[in-house]
């Protein structure tokens, strides 16, 4: 599908900090085409241009985009995969650090069914990738379900688990509005690397060593479903549909930049 017609969000980089203006422009490509307005250059979503560290990043060359990931988890839950992205900076506009305001943009816009199929990629058979006490585990499944559970030393986190089938109605009403969260301990150390630099309790729930320093939450377990949106955002790098079930601990972007290359390399 794509969009009825043309979407314009404004706002900053979480990482860089910079104004950015987003267009999504409906296309009948059959792709999400990322486009640079400030740089007249273009590159389409590939798995094997995709970078992740502190956010899911698109790399060809000099060519990047950064922090893709809550758009693209919007985007492939509503089954939106035929759209020209551009930008007038290098970071998709962090907005309130969840996929809401994508969902929403979305929805008010309208989705329109293209003549193109749209093959899902299922997972045939079983498999697993791991780093140290992180792992993500999947297997053939008629739906997208995902498992996550998170473990973090902190009063206000502590363990969490969720588990659910993903689709349009449950991403947005489940996945889609929870936000980003950071400490605040780590923040001088980041923005010494050049990282959060747009970061603020507008975008991010902060979290001393005790307590949410914004509060409220808008779900007593919003850390773990943000870790499932930017799974769901991660996996939307296949470029079409998939069928699986994921459970996921203690990962994050790197593993699941590795689940899409483990699926890439067995379809
Ligand atoms: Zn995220």
């Amino acid at each position: 599908m794509t969009l009825e017609r043309e979407i314009v969000l404004e706002g900053v980089g979480v990482h860089s900090g910079a104004p950015v203006r987003l267009r999504l422009i409906p296309s009948g490509s059959g792709r999400l085409l990322f486009r640079r307005s400030d740089l007249g250059r273009e590159a389409v979503l590939d798995p094997r241009r995709m970078e992740a560290m502190s956010s899911s990043s698109l790399r060809a060359g000099d060519f990047e985009v950064r922090t893709v990931e809550h758009l693209l988890a919007a985007l492939s839950a509503l089954g939106v995969g035929s759209l020209d992205i551009e930008l007038t900076a290098a970071e998709v506009p962090i907005r309130d650090g969840s996929a809401a305001p994508f969902v929403r943009a979305a929805q008010e816009a309208g989705r329109r069914r293209l003549g193109i199929p749209w093959a899902p990629l299922e997972v045939s058979r079983p498999g697993r990738v791991e780093d140290k006490d992180a792992s993500i585990e999947f297997e053939p499944h008629p739906g997208l379900s995902v498992s996550y559970e998170i473990e973090y030393a902190h009063p206000a986190i502590g363990r969490q688990e969720i588990s659910l089938e993903i689709d349009a109605g449950t991403f947005a009403a489940e996945i889609g509005p929870a936000r980003t969260f950071g400490f605040v301990r780590d923040l001088e150390r980041f923005r010494r690397l050049g990282l959060a630099l747009g970061s603020s309790l507008e975008n991010t729930i902060g979290l001393d060593d005790e307590r949410v320093v914004n509060p409220p939450l808008r779900f007593p377990d919003e850390f773990v479903r943000h870790k499932v949106l930017d799974l769901v955002g991660d996996l939307a790098w296949l470029g079409r549909p998939v069928r699986g079930r994921f459970k996921a601990r203690r990962a994050g972007h790197a593993l699941h930049r590795r689940t899409v290359l483990a699926l890439l390399g067995r379809p």
